[in-house]
């Protein structure tokens, strides 16, 4: 029987700032959030340029004195060196400007070090720049995200996203419409497992997704407000994890694919598509095996002018069909796929049914 009074606890971010030019109000939001005077700014060798220095001196304008690091990767001994570099200056507040990466490194190393992070997303990728969840690459263990906190604040300013190139957007849409097939394999794990399900956090996440389906035709003529759209869409489904208190509002069985993919990718030494575009392809097959309407997923995603084809994804057919064979074991997340996952032949069916081969 479900237990409804059973303890549930979740943060939230605490303020959310979005629109053209928010950039600027950095500085002010510390203030106003009371943060100490010295703030660490997180970001790569571009993001540095387009965003990074708008706003250190932002911070710099309201009397702070910001340090700044460079990111390379997202990976263990990355967060080791920000850890570092927090504990010698005395920092209290870490700035992560950038997609994945710099803002992954952030919230870990925040998170390790018990001070806030602000997220400034320069584009609308993936759902992490909101979520309490951060993809740490590890030696040896698999890729899949690790639990860290939400960001404090998120400072989204939709000029400069919108500067992003367009790709990274429609992989962004890719991540929010795959919440579609997340939801359902959440609802079936409670059914067979069950395991904790939150109404709310599931609501919250299947619209995000719904409002992308039906502002599909929109976005990719860059109407204005369309970068808005996705990125509200984002932090709400970072948002439904939070309140989850898992990534189940938002990563089935599609990104179970997303993963192995990455994996092969990874071994096969060649490029991995992107999270979102991953997860959009993932999310029409998973459909289809529940049996719901995936082609209005593929139809969206075509719209978009995501890849819903091994081809558009830029990768030989033959690890779409090797990924949904193995993406079962990535973890311990029960999804369409069952506890055994796909045959050979299954996978090749349903890669060739639902169109992503050929
Ligand atoms: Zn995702």
């Amino acid at each position: 029987m479900e237990t409804y009074d059973a303890q549930h606890r979740f943060q939230l971010p605490r303020e959310v700032v979005i629109g053209r030019g928010v950039i600027s109000q950095i500085g002010k939001v510390c203030v106003q959030l009371g943060f100490g005077r010295s703030p660490l700014v997180l970001a790569d060798e571009i993001t540095i340029e387009i965003a990074g220095n708008k706003v250190l001196s932002s911070l710099e304008e309201q009397g702070f004195q910001p340090q700044k690091l460079i990111i390379k990767d997202s990976t263990m001994a990355q967060v080791k060196e920000v850890e570092k570099k927090i504990r010698d200056s005395n920092i209290n507040v870490v700035l992560g400007v950038g997609g994945g990466k710099v803002v992954d490194v952030a919230k870990v190393s925040a998170v390790k070090s018990h001070i806030p992070f602000i997220s400034v997303p320069t584009a609308a990728s993936h759902d992490g720049i909101s979520s309490p969840r951060a993809s740490i690459k590890e030696k040896h263990s698999l890729p899949h995200s690790i639990a860290a906190k939400p960001p404090t604040a998120i400072v989204a300013d939709t000029e400069i996203i919108a500067k992003a190139p367009y790709r990274l957007l429609a992989a962004g849409c890719g991540d929010i419409i795959s919440n579609s097939t997340a939801v359902m394999d959440w609802e079936l794990a409670h059914k067979i497992r069950n395991e904790y399900y939150g109404e709310y956090a599931a609501a919250l996440s299947k619209m995000a997704a719904k409002l992308i389906l039906k502002r599909a035709h929109l976005i990719r003529t860059g109407m204005p407000g369309s970068v808005r759209i996705v990125m509200e869409a984002l932090i709400s489904s970072g948002v439904a994890m939070c309140i989850a208190g898992s990534s189940r509002p938002a990563s089935g069985a599609e990104h179970l694919f997303s993963h192995a993919l990455d994996k092969i990718c990874r071994e096969a030494d060649c490029e991995s598509p992107l999270h979102g575009e991953q997860c959009g392809v993932g999310s029409i097959m998973m459909m289809y095996l529940h049996g719901g309407d995936w082609r209005s997923i593929k139809d969206a995603l075509h719209k978009i002018g995501a890849p819903t084809t091994a081809e558009e994804l830029r990768i030989d057919k033959k690890y779409v069909i090797e990924a949904l064979t193995i993406c079962h074991q990535i973890r311990d997340r029960y999804t369409i796929l069952g506890e055994k996952g796909l045959t050979k032949e299954a996978a090749t069916r349903l890669a060739y049914v639902t169109e992503v081969i050929s």
